[in-house]
């Protein structure tokens, strides 16, 4: 599976410059005012990624997971992505209808270069949930997780996600874990020990603070607990997990800035971001101002070139008649430099999904 994927993004970085000229001719001629019958249709046509790029987080349709995997599939060459991740939702005990990766496994394994699932949004995430509310992480509880990770693993996840230490009420119910829960700390231990990596969802509280207005409570809290400072303690507990922070760009409570990531990623190199931006709802801190990336984004992403990757949070069957959330990272993303757009687009994913990291290896070649 690891030789695969370095096979895989070896491939996509070669193809990519052959195939960058006739993009660039399809993007813009896209982009062009067209006059008379053309209009329309140019107007609404997809503007694909100047070069390949890995779409590191999306959903699927849990009660379809053949139409999902026939819609991303088809997507891949629309977007001029080179490969699609799955990720389940992070999801309670509570909620009927909870679902994990063996839904998307077994189709998503037919096309191994060009799709991977990320489990344990549908059972680790619940049974961190249920340890929060019980207030019971001991040996049992911790013995159960560990061996619900590595049945995943064993199955053939390549990461655990989506995760959340902070989720608001929507598909799934409001969700809060400490960041260094004993069983995150496990989970972490656990991700280090195979080389893969963590996906969390948690909306940047830097003190307690009170629910940011227009949200509703309930369902939602009415108060919100701190977590960066746990999820700082997360990070340096096991120095050699690789944590990606899902959703940069895409702010639930207005602490998301370019400083605190920026502040974050300097104190802890095993952190990973990945970058989306949703135009139905912009939240704050967006990434994009009249569709240009506003400077502190593109100074943050130019400052640590290593440690962003695409993950737009798109739905796969897309939902019908409405602006995509892939769409608005592509036109971000073609805004970036060659380099820079390599190493997002690419080359960033061999490092955190391409096995033991560097420290663990002993002397050995990490990819
Ligand atoms: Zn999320
Ligand atoms: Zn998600």
């Amino acid at each position: 599976m690891k030789r695969s994927l370095e096979k895989f993004v070896k491939a996509v970085a070669l193809s990519g410059t052959a195939i960058v000229a006739v993009l660039a001719a399809r993007v813009l001629i896209a982009g062009q005012p067209q006059s008379g019958a053309g209009k329309m249709s140019t107007e609404t046509e997809p503007v694909p990624a100047l070069t390949p790029y890995v779409e590191a987080h999306t959903h699927f349709d849990d009660k379809d997971p053949e139409g999902s995997v026939r819609s991303a599939l088809a997507a891949l060459g629309r977007q001029n992505a080179s490969k699609i991740f799955f990720l389940t939702l992070p999801d309670t005990f509570d909620r009927s209808g909870s679902f994990d990766a063996e839904v998307m496994l077994p189709t998503a394994k037919k096309y191994p270069d060009k799709l991977a699932v990320l489990g344990g949004g549908g059972s680790l995430n619940p049974m961190i949930m249920k340890s929060v509310a019980t207030g019971d992480a001991g040996p049992e509880v911790q013995k159960k997780f560990r061996e619900r990770a590595e049945e995943l693993l064993r199955e053939g996840v390549v990461g655990f996600g989506e995760m959340t230490a902070e989720h608001f009420d929507g598909a799934t119910p409001y969700q809060y874990a400490p960041a260094d829960h004993p069983l995150f700390l496990l989970l972490a231990d656990i991700a280090a020990q195979h080389g893969v990596p963590i996906d969390l969802h948690m909306e940047a509280v830097p003190e307690a603070m009170p629910l940011p207005a227009g949200l509703k409570s309930p369902p939602n809290p009415p108060e919100l607990h701190a977590n960066i400072a746990a999820f700082e303690r997360l990070l340096s507990h096991n120095p050699r997990a690789r944590i990606i922070w899902a959703h940069a760009g895409s702010d639930g409570t207005g602490f998301r800035t370019p400083d605190l990531c920026r502040r974050l990623l300097l104190a802890h190199p095993n952190l990973y971001m990945e970058i989306k931006a949703d135009p139905l709802t912009h939240g704050k801190n967006y990434p994009l101002a009249d569709g240009k990336i506003k400077p502190e984004w593109l100074k943050l992403f130019e400052d640590f070139p290593d440690r962003f990757i695409i993950g737009t949070d798109q739905h796969y069957p897309e939902p019908k008649d409405q602006q995509q959330r892939w769409q608005e990272i592509v036109l971000l993303f073609n805004q970036l430099p060659a380099d820079l757009r390599r190493k997002i687009g690419t080359e960033n994913i061999a490092h955190i999904y391409g096995g033991p990291s560097a420290s663990s290896a002993k002397g050995g070649k990490a990819l």
